[in-house]
């Protein structure tokens, strides 16, 4: 079953709203085992909503439509596609019920155009509309299944999960659900994370590897059709070994969390806590950290000395430390344990972790961009202290260097 999505609206095309529906659509319809090949987004006009779906039939078996469903003059989904298809445009009378009683106990005049809503595909299915008025329609018509589903989100969800996935079900009979499951890795980049995976990459059928990178982190979704959950966990579980022989170190997660969530709950089980010294990444470790939820049992807080004169007022490093002759200078291993180590004292933590380096777009120093040094402080040990070279754009290399940071808390 080859899926095609197209989200009807001339506010996506204006770039006034984002195609938040096409996303949620395409997952829900790979739950459903339905592969979505296509999203198209088309706007309101009568012509070219037709040309879509002349497309969308020729290269598709379902098209699922969202929005153009309500009652003013530029919703025409229905009354294209009817047309389309050559079938009329019938009342579905609980829908016509439901749209009067509302306006009757509210006590406000319905202008005629309200009943458009009820309105539904002859020889369809009505899809029942729990949060709206306009009643969705589930149609098969010469070999294609089509499925129109109302634009605002409040309305297109509960229904696609509702009665939309309900007559999906009914319509696709023996196929397979997918299921897949992420895996997150942290301290590895796509490309070598695919390099050392190549060969199962390559010779893969079923279940698939799908790396991607997302938010500074690496992901692969691991997917596959089966009968049960259970089936499908044990031919997942087979790839993740697999792909564990090859970079098993790197994967820290089975499921899709960010890597300082995992922190979190590394030092929570182990009652430690962690502080931070940042300079380059101008707190977005902080930021990080805090976002997740009741992180302030473990991070008691951090510094942001960005110049050398705070570096050395709120952490006591020395001015020949970081300027002058022979001075390893601010961007150097060696300020960077300081750091750590300052931090964590200053604090009394068991873990301080400094950032410092060039995040460009010039270099700093006459060191290059994207030279990161970050240093792992811990009580009662020798602090480790780590070079990076990261390329990409300025927040791309912050956002890198923190999670690499993150990655080596967590080993
Ligand atoms: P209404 O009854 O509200 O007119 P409708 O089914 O006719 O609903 P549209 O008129 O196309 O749908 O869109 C209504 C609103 O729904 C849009 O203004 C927008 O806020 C939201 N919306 C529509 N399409 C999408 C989409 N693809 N992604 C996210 N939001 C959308
Ligand atoms: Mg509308």
């Amino acid at each position: 079953m080859k899926a095609e999505i197209i989200a009807v609206g001339t506010e996506l095309l204006l770039g006034q709203i984002v195609n938040t529906n096409a996303q949620f659509l395409s997952q829900k319809l790979a739950e459903l085992g339905v592969d979505v090949y296509f999203q198209t987004v088309v706007g309101d006009n009568a012509q070219r909503l037709r040309q879509a779906i002349e497309i969308g039939r020729g290269r598709a078996d379902l098209l699922v439509f969202t929005g153009g469903l309500g009652p003013t003059q530029d919703d025409l989904t229905k009354d294209v596609l009817a047309d389309y298809l050559n079938r009329g445009l019938i009342i579905h009378e609980p829908s016509m019920a439901q749209i009067e009683h509302l306006f009757s106990s509210r006590g406000i005049h319905m202008v005629e155009s309200n009943r458009r809503q009820a309105l539904m595909i002859e020889g369809g299915e009505p899809l029942e509309n729990t949060t709206g008025l306009a009643v969705g329609n589930g149609l098969s018509a010469d070999g294609t299944l089509y499925m129109l589903l109302p634009g605002p989100p409040k309305e297109m969800k509960p229904m696609m999960e509702g009665a939309g996935a309900a007559w999906l079900r009914s319509m696709l009979g023996g196929e397979q659900p997918l299921y897949s499951r992420i895996l997150k890795f942290a301290g590895i980049g796509e490309s070598t994370l695919e390099a050392k995976l190549l060969d199962l990459i390559d010779g893969q059928t079923d279940p698939t590897i799908a790396p991607y990178a997302k938010e500074g982190e690496v992901s692969i979704r691991v997917s596959t059709k089966a009968s049960s959950e259970a089936e499908a966990d044990r031919k997942i579980d087979d790839t993740v070994d697999k792909i564990k022989e090859r970079a098993g170190e790197h994967l820290y997660a089975q499921e899709d969390v960010p890597i300082e969530v995992q922190v979190i709950q590394l030092l929570r089980g182990s009652s430690r806590k962690l502080a931070s010294a940042e300079s380059c990444s101008g707190g977005l470790f902080a930021e990080l950290i805090t976002n997740v939820p009741g992180s302030s049992g473990e991070y008691v807080g951090g510094v942001v000395t960005y110049t050398n004169g705070m570096k050395h007022h709120l952490l006591s490093i020395p001015m020949t430390q970081l300027e002058g002759e022979g001075a390893p200078g601010a961007i150097s291993d060696s300020t960077a344990a300081l750091m750590a180590e300052r931090v964590r004292q200053i604090s009394d933590a068991d873990f301080g972790v400094s950032l410092t380096g060039v995040a460009g777009p010039s270099e700093s120093e006459g060191k290059p961009v994207g030279l990161v040094y970050f240093a792992i402080a811990e009580r009662g040990k020798p602090t480790s202290v780590h070079s990076l070279h990261l390329s990409g754009g300025r927040s791309i290399i912050r956002l890198r260097a923190v999670k690499a940071a993150l990655y080596r808390l967590w080993l």
